[in-house]
This record gives C-alpha cells, structure tokens and sequence, in this order.
C-alpha cells in the first residue's frame, strides 16, 4: 500500500532576482525536499504578502514574479513535482484570510517577535501588516499542510498558525492538521561585503547574474581585512571569498585554509577570487542557461504557474468548502 504523501507548503515574496542567500537558506532545500518524492508540494509565490511593505511601488511585481518563477525553475524545483502559482491567483487564501481575521485576538499578532522593530524601523502602520504573519497563516493551512520548511527564525510565525489552528477547532471543529516545522539547518551567508547577504544591503550576487558581473562583484569582494600582505595570516572561516569556495569550488584544495591561516605566501586573496570566480561562473552556468530560455518564454512560464494555480485551487476549494461548512456558512459548496 502506499502511504499518502505529506502535505508541503513553502514559499518567498517576489521581491526580485534571487540571490547565492535565498539559494543557501531556502531553495536549495526545496528542491532536495522535492527529490525525495515524499512530499506533495506547492509553492507559493506570495505577491500579496509583497504589499505589505511595497504597496506603493508595484510596477515591479509583475516582472519580479516571473524571474522568480524562472529562478525557481531553473534551480531544479520542477513544475510537475511541485506546483509552483502565484498566490493572488487562488483566491481562497484571502478568503480565508478574512474568516482567521474575525477569531484571532489582535495582541497575538501584535506580540509576533519582530513585528514592533520592522514596522517601527519600515514606517509601516498599515492593517495588512499588523496581518501578516495571519495571511501566512491562511497560506498554509487552506492546503491543509502538514509541514513547513522554516529557518529557525521563522519558528514563532509558524507557532501562530499553530495557535490559530487551536482556536479554530475549538471554535467549530476538526479541519486542519497543526503544520510541522521542518527547520532547516543552514548557513547565513555573507553578502560580498561580509555582512549577511541581502536584496536590502546591495551586497548579494544574483543566481542569475551574467559573468561580468559576477566578475565585478567576486573582484570587489571583501577579504580578511587583517590579511593586508599574502604572508599575514588569514582567517578564512570568516572570509566571504572562502566560505562560498567551500560551496561553489569542487576542486577548492584541501590544504587551503591552512594555508592562508599561516600566511603561505604561495596562495594570496587575488589567486582566491579568481579561482571563486570561475567555479562560480561554472556552478551556474546551466542555470543561467535555462533562467534565460524562460524569460524569453513567458508563454511557457504562463502556463507552468497556471497549471500550478490549477492544482492550488483545486486543494484549496476542497479546504473551503470544509470551513464554511464547519462555520455554517451560507451554500459552504460554493
Ligand atoms: P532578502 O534579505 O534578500 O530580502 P528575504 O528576506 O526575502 O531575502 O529571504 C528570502 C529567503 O531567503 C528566506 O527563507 C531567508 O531565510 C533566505 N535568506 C535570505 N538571505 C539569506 C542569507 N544571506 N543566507 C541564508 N539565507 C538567506
């Protein structure tokens, strides 16, 4: 007999090109979560979420999904594997949205670890992000998902949907499974300038960036800044030229770390660069490759996200149609 697949749900705001960060701490994991075969998977691109700090520049929403959908696909996350569609097309997550609103305490979301410092460091009052972390928590659940992939940081949205969860069987009944954490262990990877690498700080290579400026950006890279002379000893375990050499270099030598931390004059951080910039040109080269085919395809691209938005609503609706009917709802089928 085969056991029935567990329901995944993932997901990240279009909010442009995604970079060697979002790959390290996110997708990456998706696609060796997919390859496992043992998850049902969708993965949802959360345009609407991306208005919650972004409402008043959205000329870019429509351009920044598709390099999403594109960076995605070309990533390894297969479209008949996962379905992959654009959460304002389904359009069940604001309905659900909507009923979570009305049981949900406002303090719960107004305790949400990070939410005071982002709207206080952002300037953002506004109702839909007070409701955020509550959109998220409708994302998961009209899926009925059974886990999440989440970085650590992430553990007390998902602890919400949790607690929503609860209120809401206890309010109406049985509908949901409460949604796993499967938190992924990952590194955070520094940006080119050694701070954590950020869309917001400047300091990231895109997956899909062209060779030249891969070029610029892995010459430009911070180094040791201790390490001024090749014979000064280097601490490579903090240097961002290193770290991504221990990820993108297949033929890194052994013997490297150890040789910049003695300040062997016969490997400098020039020689380094160089080396990272090859492998990393390497790395991605199918994936540019493929990334540059779709965006010349939005046809294909199209269709993909529909035939995921398909597969969403279809899961959705069935969820729907339950909680109207456990909140007796008018016509709940409808
Ligand atoms: P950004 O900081 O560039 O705006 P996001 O906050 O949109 O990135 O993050 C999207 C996803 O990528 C999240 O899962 C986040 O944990 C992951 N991520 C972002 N930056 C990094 C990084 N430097 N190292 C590891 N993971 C990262």
């Amino acid at each position: 007999m085969t056991e029935k697949k567990k329901i995944l749900l993932s997901g990240m705001q279009p909010s442009g090109a995604l970079h060697l960060g979002n790959y390290e701490g996110a997708l990456r994991n998706w696609v060796e979560l997919q390859n496992t075969g043992k998850y049902e998977m969708f993965n949802c691109i959360v345009d609407w979420h991306a208005l919650t700090s972004g409402f008043e520049s959205t000329e870019q929403l429509v351009p920044r999904i598709y390099e999403m959908a594109a960076d995605y696909i070309s990533a390894g996350l297969d479209p008949e594997k996962t379905a992959i569609f654009v959460q304002s097309q389904v359009k069940e997550h604001a309905e659900l949205h909507l009923l979570l609103s009305m049981i949900i305490p406002t303090p719960w979301l107004e305790r949400v670890p990070s939410y005071k410092e982002k709207a206080e460091s952002l300037g953002l009052d506004s109702y839909g992000f007070l409701g955020y972390p509550l959109l998220q928590s409708a994302d998961i659940i009209v899926y009925r998902a059974d886990v999440v992939p989440v970085g650590k940081d992430q553990l007390p949205h998902l602890e919400l949907t949790r607690e929503v969860v609860r209120r809401f069987h206890y309010l109406y009944g049985d509908v949901f499974p409460e949604p796993q954490a499967l938190v992924t262990k990952f590194q955070v990877l520094p940006g080119t300038d050694g701070k954590k690498m950020s869309k917001t700080y400047g300091n990231f290579i895109a997956l899909g960036d062209p060779p030249d400026i891969v070029k610029k950006k892995v010459m430009s890279m911070f180094t040791d800044q201790t390490k001024i002379h090749k014979t000064d000893p280097g601490h490579p375990e903090d240097c961002p030229v290193y770290i991504y050499r221990t990820i993108y270099d297949a033929d890194l030598p052994a013997d490297l770390a150890d040789k910049c931390s003695s300040g062997d004059p016969s490997v400098g951080c020039v020689g380094c660069k160089k080396a990272l910039l090859s492998a990393l040109i390497d790395y991605f080269a199918d994936f540019r490759e493929r990334r540059e085919e779709l965006l010349a395809d939005k046809a294909q691209l199209d269709a993909f996200l529909e035939s995921g938005a398909d597969r969403a609503r279809q899961r959705a609706s069935e969820t729907m149609k339950l909680v109207r009917e456990a909140m007796h709802m008018f016509k709940p089928e409808m």
